[in-house]
């Protein structure tokens, strides 16, 4: 490749090279992988098209990451996932008809924008609630697309990490999103141990607060830190279940289910799999890292081990024990 280097004064050879680069960004410091052209002969930086776009998609999908907003492959994959336009998808999340193609040209959308276009991306749940809705406003062509994509789709409850979900649900009655979160996580564990293999084929992740699923989290984020208040028809649900499996789930509830969530997140944070998966990481810092199944399976086996665990009920034990180390000490005032 050849072009004029200002610095040599005349055309010469550069090249591409790769380097981490660092920019502020709507007040944010953003640090991505980079290219930059330099120049052969002096090392000077030369203006390459390519590169200074290559660098502002990186720096796009960094910026993305780190507020946690939505890219715009994953809004591609909403299109194609509910086999909908952009405007019809407007429409329906009732928004103005050219937001989501502004978004796709890459407009950034605040968070509760992304938000509602992410709730779309990790279940057909809302789809089906905003056609429910706002259906009537889009053609009648477009319509028929979409509820024919969503009567392909399977059920909500094929999904073993959902039935689980909702059996927590129905079971602990006063259970917020944060707390649903780690009794996941548990059953998930002492499966993996007992059963040598998961109960779930989707990864949690490490997040701040404890190993999140993900899909789950977007389904009841909603709820904050209330309790999730939903009827569920727990008949339908124990017929998903075995009855190996619902054993298990009831002693994490006797086990786990007593506790807050934020006792339940610090129990998480002491224990190997969160802690070994954010190596590295600030307290706060956000992160998708998938806790690896094989290092969950290596730390619930040496708690197996270690507090002989023969049944689920030994699980107890375990948690009693976890309580004792992380509650915060109880000072009387007088
Ligand atoms: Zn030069």
């Amino acid at each position: 490749m050849n072009t004029y280097c200002e610095i040599c004064d005349e055309f010469k050879d550069y090249e591409i090279v790769n380097e981490e680069t660092e920019c502020e960004f709507n007040g944010k410091t953003i640090k991505y992988d980079g290219k930059v052209a330099r120049c052969s002969e002096c090392g000077s930086e030369i203006y390459d098209e390519e590169v200074l776009d290559y660098n502002m998609k990186q720096m796009d999908h960094m910026y993305r990451e780190m507020m946690d907003l939505i890219q715009i492959e994953e809004i591609c994959e909403i299109l194609q996932k509910y086999n909908i336009g952009k405007r019809p998808l407007s429409v329906l999340l009732g928004w103005g008809e050219v937001t989501v193609t502004r978004f796709l040209d890459g407009m950034i959308p605040s968070k509760s924008y992304s938000d509602q276009l992410k709730q779309l991306l990790y279940g057909p749940k809302q789809m089906r609630r905003l056609l429910s809705e706002n259906g009537r406003l889009i053609s009648p062509v477009a319509k028929k697309k979409v509820q024919k994509v969503l009567a392909e789709m399977k059920s909500d409850l094929t999904s073993k990490l959902e039935v689980v979900t909702k059996y927590l649900i129905g079971k602990c009655v006063d259970i917020t999103p944060l707390a649903l979160q780690k009794l996941l996580y548990y059953v998930q564990g002492f499966h993996i141990v007992f059963q040598n293999e998961p109960m779930f084929e989707e990864e949690c992740e490490a997040w701040v607060h404890g190993p999140v699923f993900r899909k789950v989290y977007f389904e009841y984020r909603d709820c904050g830190y209330r309790s999730i208040l939903q009827d569920i028809d727990m008949n339908e649900i124990e017929k998903a279940l075995t009855e190996r499996e619902k054993e298990l789930i009831d002693s994490i509830i006797g086990s786990f289910g007593c506790y807050s969530g934020s006792v339940l997140e610090a129990m998480t944070h002491s224990e190997i799999p969160w802690i070994e998966t954010r190596n590295g990481l600030e307290r706060d810092e956000k992160s998708d890292q998938p806790i690896d199944l094989a290092l969950m399976g290596l730390c619930f086996n040496q708690l197996k081990e270690k507090y002989q665990m023969v049944s689920y009920l030994d699980i107890a034990e375990y948690s009693i024990d976890l309580f004792e180390k992380v509650k915060r000490p109880i000072s009387f005032s007088k």
